[in-house]
């Protein structure tokens, strides 16, 4: 680190300089970052911009600097927000979260692991809850994050973390929603990535633990396709295993998954490595057969599952269809029987991920004193790749529908506000996503809709749902037709942060996500009763708030061609986890962290101002700082603010007034206006004002 000049080293709170331009933030930031100094305030916005080093700021001492301290008093720091949010609950306002965005590697779980770090150490002497609150996340890590060629530790799925605390501030435990865990990786990981954590700290702890791995029938001296074996560059940079499995089961320990339920849920990720290495062949065009030289794997993922052999065999080369109540067992063909076996593994390993969140709920239940709550929500940023399909549609729907969220909350409202109170203000213009979002989701035709009416029908097909919304959306502003060579296979959306084009191909089974249920049905007559409370309890895609998942192509023609009408499709589910999320958002305070990634290559110290630039636009900084130093960010009712600030004047003033408030502050007279009901300033008023304050 260079010897700090603070003239070069940039404005603190990006409110304060002078010349707002996108090109001025970004220079500011790559000011900061050159000194370490990752941290910048936008009146309440934190932005974040990843160090990719350890930066030794984060420690007990750093966290008890910040405790207690007003925000904006000291340095900005993720652990200043924290407090904040966590004082204001204590102090019985509403209910508080904290909403992190970026793109991938941008550092946004880091960001909610301090969040959650700093809380469970103000909460207290570490209690039982706190343990598992910490505990919750190496699970949700292992069998939720995978190596990309963006991240080394990149969270494959969303998560909305609800802190619940008692009236003193005491933690009581905390709730947990998880959002679309990415199937596809479980059975085919993208070139150059990892499947997921949890199998590769299996493999490198049972090497230690010979017991274990005869108990989960694993071997050395297999390579197990569902992890690349093959691919050298995958590899690289994983490593640093060792320990984790251990790690793992004390997780799991403080969890109070009982043993039992700990093997049987290692016994179904063996089962599913052993799926990945079934070898099929081609009986006469209609029938498949299991490779006879290769009965290990068959019998491995039988036994693991607490199958007899006989019933895996079965359910691996054959379907059943249910013709008004007569069930017949057809052949399955070589590919369908391919695809069938991973749709085995994904269902089984998804199940997995969704136990494991329900039964960290259960157990860290807050109790009936648990009145208030602080949740961290860390989601998939905006996401346009080479190739886009229905999880790049969903993720990108998410980003709209908060983006909207952010606009009203920060833009729309506010200035509400500002009207109904007589302030004088300069319109501040922002891009309104909700032409975009209609496309979308507005009933009672949208994108989605179109998606999920063409999944009931017995034939729907890709094809014919973009024959679909081409017909219904030409016109749009926000839709996008396809480029005249692939219109036949793909649509475009004009989204709030750039236009993407989605490939449309496997829209249909992604969304209808069918499950063989003669598979399901003898899982629940299962051995291994782990596997049994697998088959029981997600029958059916959960009602919204629980889970939610996707899965690859499927295109083995299974048992049920349509989704009943009834039956609620991915994109439904998603739709209205989504919905209930936002509307909770909107009961609370909510503070923003935008998290903002300055290299592609994970690298410390390199500050790539173009890309930079772009993520600033994604998170729309430019209107975000505007509105933050033209508008009038803190509000407090007349009587409020004289009862709070009333020390700042001397004793012997009997009468006190807001202006002679904001005179011993030295407030200029464009930085704060009284409204009808409610004394309105700028950050640059209110922060000395606190100042003040805490110092009397
Ligand atoms: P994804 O969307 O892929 O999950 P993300 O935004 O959650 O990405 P993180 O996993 O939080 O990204 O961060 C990526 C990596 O960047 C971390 O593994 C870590 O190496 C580094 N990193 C992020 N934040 C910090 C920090 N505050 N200090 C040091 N390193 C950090
Ligand atoms: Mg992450």
């Amino acid at each position: 680190m260079e010897e700090r000049d603070d003239e070069a080293a940039g404005v603190p709170d990006m409110t304060m300089m002078p010349h707002i331009t996108e090109q001025a933030i970004n220079d500011n930031l790559r000011r900061r970052y050159k000194y370490d100094l990752v941290y910048t305030y936008t009146g309440s916005i934190l932005v974040a911009v990843n160090p990719y080093k350890e930066l030794g700021c984060y420690g007990m001492d750093t966290m008890l600097e910040y405790r207690g301290k007003a925000f904006g008093t000291l340095p900005p720091h993720v652990f200043a927000l924290a407090e904040s949010a966590y004082s204001s609950l204590r102090n019985g306002e509403k209910n508080q979260s904290v909403v992190i965005s970026g793109e991938s590697g941008a550092g946004k779980t880091e960001t909610t692991k301090l969040i959650l770090q700093y809380l469970c150490a103000a909460g207290g002497q570490a209690s039982w809850a706190e343990q598992q609150i910490l505990e919750a996340n190496t699970v949700l890590e292992a069998f939720g994050n995978a190596k990309t060629v963006r991240n080394d530790n990149s969270s494959r799925f969303g998560k909305f973390v609800e802190v619940r605390l008692d009236g003193r501030g005491g933690i009581r435990g905390a709730v947990l929603r998880h959002f679309l865990l990415e199937r596809a990786r479980i059975t085919e990981p993208a070139p150059r990535e990892t499947n997921y954590h949890v199998f590769y700290q299996l493999l490198e702890g049972t090497k230690h633990n010979k017991e274990l791995r005869s108990t989960l029938r694993l071997r050395d001296d297999v390579q197990y396709k569902y992890l690349r074996p093959e691919d050298e560059e995958a590899r690289k940079g994983r490593g640093g295993e060792q320990g984790k499995l251990e790690a793992l089961q004390l997780a799991l320990t403080v969890l109070q998954v009982p043993p039992q339920m700990c093997e049987g849920l290692f016994k179904v990720l063996a089962a599913v490595l052993w799926l990945g290495n079934i070898q099929f062949q081609d009986v006469d065009g209609e029938r498949t057969a299991l490779a006879p030289s290769d009965t290990e794997a068959v019998e491995a993922a039988a036994a693991l599952l607490g199958l007899a052999p006989a019933t895996a065999r079965r359910v691996l080369l054959e379907r059943q269809i249910n013709v008004r109540g007569n069930v017949t067992d057809i052949p399955l063909r070589l590919h369908e029987a391919r695809e069938n076996r991973h749709a085995m593994a994904r269902a089984l390993y998804s199940r997995t991920f969704s136990w494991l969140v329900r039964h960290v709920n259960s157990c860290s239940a807050p109790g009936r004193d648990a009145t208030r709550a602080l949740g961290v929500l860390d989601i998939f940023g905006f996401e346009n790749f080479a190739s886009n399909s229905l999880e790049q549609l969903c993720i990108n729907y998410a980003n709209e529908k908060l983006h909207m969220f952010f606009n009203n909350y920060v833009f729309a409202l506010e200035q509400e506000i500002y009207q109904q109170e007589g302030i004088v203000y300069n319109p501040i213009p922002f891009t309104d996503n909700a032409v975009c979002l209609e496309l979308l989701e507005k009933p009672p035709r949208s994108l989605l809709k179109l998606l999920s009416e063409q999944c009931h029908m017995p034939k729907g097909s890709d094809g014919a749902y973009l024959t679909n919304i081409q017909g219904e959306f030409g016109e749009h502003t926000s839709f996008v037709k396809g480029s005249r060579r692939r219109w036949e296979e793909q649509f475009g959306v004009r989204h709030y942060a750039g236009d993407v084009t989605y490939s449309v191909q496997g829209f249909v089974d992604k969304n209808r996500d069918t499950q063989q249920d003669a598979f399901i049905d003898h899982l629940s007559r299962s051995q291994n009763p782990f596997v049994r409370e697998l088959a029981d309890y997600v029958t059916e895609l959960s009602p919204p708030g629980q889970d939610c998942t996707l899965s690859s192509p499927n295109s083995m023609g299974t048992t049920q061609r349509g989704t009943s009408k009834g039956r609620p499709t991915v994109v439904d589910t998603f739709r209205a986890q989504l919905q209930s999320l936002v509307d909770m958002l909107q009961a609370t305070h909510v503070w923003y962290v935008r998290c903002i990634k300055p290299n592609e290559n994970k690298e410390a110290g390199k500050f790539n101002a173009d890309l930079v630039l772009e993520q600033l636009r994604y998170l729309g900084m430019n209107e975000i700082v505007r509105i933050r130093r033209d508008g009038f960010p803190v509000h407090l009712p007349r009587e409020h603010f004289l009862q709070r600030y009333r020390c700042a004047l001397p004793a012997a003033c009997k009468e006190p007034d807001i202006s002679a408030i904001m005179a011993v502050v030295g407030a200029p007279a464009t930085d704060w206006q009284v409204g009808h009901t409610k004394v309105f300033m700028r950050s640059s008023v209110h922060a000395p004002l606190e100042a003040r304050r805490n110092h009397l």
